[in-house]
């Protein structure tokens, strides 16, 4: 059974782009921030989303890129007092939940994500309580109070592999709230799923026919795409993965170009870990298509140098999680830390 809930409008206007920098400029932010984290004793944290002179950063200065669980379990581990995620706010909550000694501050508070939007914590706990006899399912881009209220948290690497193992218990399952990755597991799984129908700006507007038209163009290329994309989309994938799967895919896949299908900012990682492919983004224009997007987060791009330059100045940069939401958002992160670390034991184990 695959029941499908009503769609939450999300009425928020996208934020205005950062104001475009001049090389100048950037190496006086870049020089200011360097300074800054040492005089704090903070590590910056990027998401792979983010902009390449962001991600560079964070490398040159002993931080870390990745995706959002990688981003909290580095910053746990790092003796930095401070940590700074340059991501959305559901980052540096997470970052806060499984560091709550730590100060956690953010360039802006505003970047916020549609998935967290479009999953409210009231209707959906309302709807989970319609639904007793179903373990609830979340994925790690929403709030502290909806992680909270989950019984397991999953990011997109892990997804199939939990759900596939609730579904061999026999578990019927309430998921929330992305509806095309939750379509993507319970094709792959065929576990019992009511899917919350959130979605991804960014994934969302990737289109089945730009797509189609792309790969006329290059025939040779391989088609790599994220999951929270359509299904029609997924359909015409070589290889269907979350950003470090999609990373490793562009490296070990034989194919000298590549079609990708998720947000661009990924392309300085894949780059670097593949500097002998043509990285190609898949269009998301066609019929239909608004393009608000442009395969670029609008919020992750709020994540500017001018922006973290100024991370230190004021008071409402930091993140505040209630530490009893927090304990209780706990049990379903470190149920999936266990999980994942499990199944690492057992690849170990069989090498
Ligand atoms: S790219 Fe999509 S899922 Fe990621 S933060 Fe932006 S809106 Fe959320």
């Amino acid at each position: 059974m695959n029941e499908l809930l009503t769609t939450i409008e999300i009425d928020v206007p996208f934020p205005k782009p950062p104001e475009v920098l001049s090389e100048e400029q950037k190496h006086l932010h870049v020089a200011n921030i360097k300074q800054l984290l040492v005089q704090h004793n903070a590590v910056l944290i990027a998401h792979y989303y983010t902009d390449p002179e962001i991600q560079a950063l964070a490398e040159e200065t002993g931080g870390f890129v990745g995706d959002s669980l990688e981003m909290a379990k580095f910053g746990a581990k790092h003796p930095a007092d401070t940590i700074i995620i340059a991501g959305v706010k559901f980052m540096g909550e997470t970052a806060k939940i499984l560091s709550p000694e730590k100060r956690i501050l953010m360039p802006t508070l505003e970047a916020t994500c549609s998935l967290d939007l479009g999953c409210p914590i009231e209707p959906f706990s309302a709807f989970c309580d319609q639904h007793p006899d179903r373990e609830v399912v979340v994925y790690a881009n929403t709030s502290a109070a909806v992680k909270a209220r989950a019984d397991w948290v999953v990011t997109s690497s892990i997804a199939v592999d939990v759900l596939e193992h609730l579904a061999e218990q026999g578990k019927k399952i309430i998921w929330g709230p992305d509806k095309h990755l939750g379509r993507y597991i319970q094709q792959k799984t065929g576990a019992d799923m009511l899917l919350w129908q959130g979605a991804c700006i960014v994934h969302d507007e990737f289109k089945y026919q730009g797509l189609q038209n792309a790969i006329k163009m290059y025939p040779k290329a391989a088609v790599l795409v994220h999951p929270e994309s359509p299904e029609k989309v997924v359909a015409l994938a070589d290889f269907v993965g979350s950003t470090s799967q999609l990373i490793k895919a562009a490296n070990e896949l034989p194919h000298k170009q590549m079609i990708v299908a998720t947000d661009k900012g990924i392309f300085y990682k894949m780059q670097q870990k593949a500097p002998d492919k043509e990285l190609i983004i898949a269009p998301t224009a066609g019929e239909g298509a608004t393009c608000r997007s442009c395969a670029h987060c609008p919020w992750m791009k709020m994540n500017a140098l001018q922006v973290l330059s100024e991370v230190f100045d004021g008071d409402d940069k930091e993140i505040f999680v209630d530490p009893h939401l927090a304990e209780k958002a706990m049990i379903p992160l470190q149920k999936m830390v266990n999980f994942a670390s499990d199944i690492q034991a057992s690849v170990n184990s069989n090498i």
